[in-house]
């Protein structure tokens, strides 16, 4: 993790996550200007990405990503998130 000049966020993106699932690492990197608003759930949706990508990574090789496959990545990251901070409160 990385906490860097938002050169690698976009306007208020909080964070992002550079997933490399063939070696088992990602990249992540917080906008220093957001950093207020990091909070559990933001640091877990962006690590949840990194188990997310090796299934994005095989729809992308296959032909099979389409227009919803981030929608649907974010919903399920997001969801995902709010249930791992709520169960360890
Ligand atoms: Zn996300």
């Amino acid at each position: 993790m990385a906490f860097e000049k938002d050169k690698d966020t976009e306007e208020g993106e909080l964070g992002r996550c550079t997933p490399d699932s063939s070696y088992f690492s990602a990249f992540i990197v917080f906008n220093p200007k957001r950093l207020r608003d990091v909070n559990d759930n933001v640091i877990v949706h962006e690590l949840l990405h990194c188990l997310t990508s090796e299934m994005k990574s095989y729809m992308v090789e296959n032909g099979k990503k389409d227009s919803w496959t981030t929608f649907f990545d974010e919903r399920l990251v997001s969801q995902l998130a709010s249930i791992i901070v709520r169960l360890n409160k």
